[in-house]
């Protein structure tokens, strides 16, 4: 695939309608496939736009329906829907976020003290496993911040169950290059693809599988092909999911952050924005590539907001709001929420607040309840 990302909202939306026009139709029968870079993707690589929010999930649902018409549209939009899941899961389940960050810090220690572990580690993420695709997944991920889904899941499965790696460096070293590393999905999937998040179900990579979803490019050998799941002594607790707060009426400071980056449909209700800052958190540890890429972001969702408030716009900088009451988009579990200020008000997209009650236990819940989400929209 084309390894560039433009972090701006116009280059996202084009991303869409590409996709819309080339593979949309035939999502549900390839999406399976990787091709490898070189190839355009069989999925729509828009997960870097999602991520930030430089589009939104409601526009790209909107976007497939009326392209494909619901029947034709229903696979790509339960897979915009897995997003929204994880997003409500890990809103209820913090702890998930903070124990993994907790065991990555504990276990990159362990990699200084045990030797062999150093080793299979350096190798791993050098690329110099010797396991067909793996290596190649490797560089390709460092080199252009994106990987197929099944890729990842093929990654995942075997730096647990064959390298034998803590999926918590895993995790850690995915969230530092991919250009759409997202504290829930990211999290989320390494759990699942473990047996942690759906217990005792795993996901194993098998070399028959790769071949055949790579179309033949690669054939490991070597494989733990049959790994029981891992086990923790216990499972992140469940927490009733925050309340989120109103726009007051008048006027109001704009905080924008790197989970919401359309500043122009947030729900401000009758309050008017006057200032707009923009607060730049990235992840521990986060790549070259990732920076410029959240930067970028940022800047191009400032420029908009220039325009469509009319207001001054600009990172932020102590005193920046002076005594405006601050509001933001709601930031979910991570690194931008952790960042901000105490005193802002946060307001909840349409979006989550269906979606994110009905995210607490399995996916089905809230595939079942996609048509109330969309009927929530409007
Ligand atoms: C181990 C592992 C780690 C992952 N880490 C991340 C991550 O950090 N950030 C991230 O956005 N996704 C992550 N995913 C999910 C998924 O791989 C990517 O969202 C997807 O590959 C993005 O490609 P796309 O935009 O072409 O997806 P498409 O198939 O075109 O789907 C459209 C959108 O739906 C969402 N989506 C699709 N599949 C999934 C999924 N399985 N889980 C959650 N959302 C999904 C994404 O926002 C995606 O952009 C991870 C998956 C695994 C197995």
């Amino acid at each position: 695939m084309d390894p560039s990302f433009p972090m701006t909202r116009a280059a996202g939306l084009e991303r869409l309608s590409d996709f819309l026009a080339r593979a949309g139709a035939a999502y549900a029968a390839d999406r399976n496939t990787d091709r490898g870079p070189g190839h355009p993707p069989t999925t729509s690589a828009l997960s870097p736009y999602l991520r930030r929010r430089l589009v939104t999930e409601a526009e790209v649902v909107a976007a497939a329906d009326s392209a494909f018409g619901d029947g034709g549209a229903e696979k790509f939009v339960s897979e915009v829907f897995w997003r929204t899941y994880f997003k409500g899961h890990l809103e209820t389940h913090p702890s998930a976020w903070t124990n993994a960050r907790t065991l990555a810090v504990a276990d990159h220690q362990r990699l200084a003290a045990e030797p062999g572990l150093r080793r299979t580690y350096e190798a791993a993420v050098d690329g110099r496993t010797g396991i067909d695709g793996f290596d190649d997944w490797v560089r390709d991920l460092v080199e252009t911040g994106w990987l197929h889904n099944h890729a990842r899941m093929w990654f995942a499965s075997i730096w647990i169950f064959t390298l034998r790696l803590p999926w918590t460096l895993g995790a850690d070293f995915f969230m530092r290059h991919l250009l759409d590393g997202d504290p829930a999905s990211n999290t989320l999937s390494w759990r699942w693809v473990a047996g942690l998040h759906t217990r005792g179900k795993h996901y194993v990579a098998r070399a028959e599988n790769i071949r055949r979803y790579t179309e033949g490019r690669y054939d490991p050998a070597g494989l733990d092909e049959y790994p029981d799941a891992l086990e923790e002594p216990m499972s992140p607790r469940e927490i009733p999911l925050p309340a989120a707060d109103t726009p007051p009426s008048g006027t109001v400071a704009l905080l924008l952050h790197l989970d919401d980056l359309h500043p122009e449909s947030l729900p401000m209700d009758s309050a008017t924005v006057v200032r707009v800052g923009g607060l730049i958190a990235h992840a521990v540890g986060a790549s070259d590539r990732v920076r410029s890429a959240d930067t970028a972001a940022m800047m191009d969702a400032l420029a908009r907001a220039e325009v469509h408030f009319g207001c001054p716009v600009g990172l932020v900088e102590g005193g920046w709001a002076g005594d405006l009451p601050v509001v933001t988009a709601w930031a979910p579990v991570g690194p931008s929420a952790a960042a901000l200020p105490d005193r802002c008000l946060r307001v909840r997209r349409a979006w989550d607040e269906a979606a994110w009650p009905r995210s607490t236990r399995g996916y089905s819940r809230l595939r079942a309840a996609i048509p109330a989400v969309l009927a929530a929209q409007v």
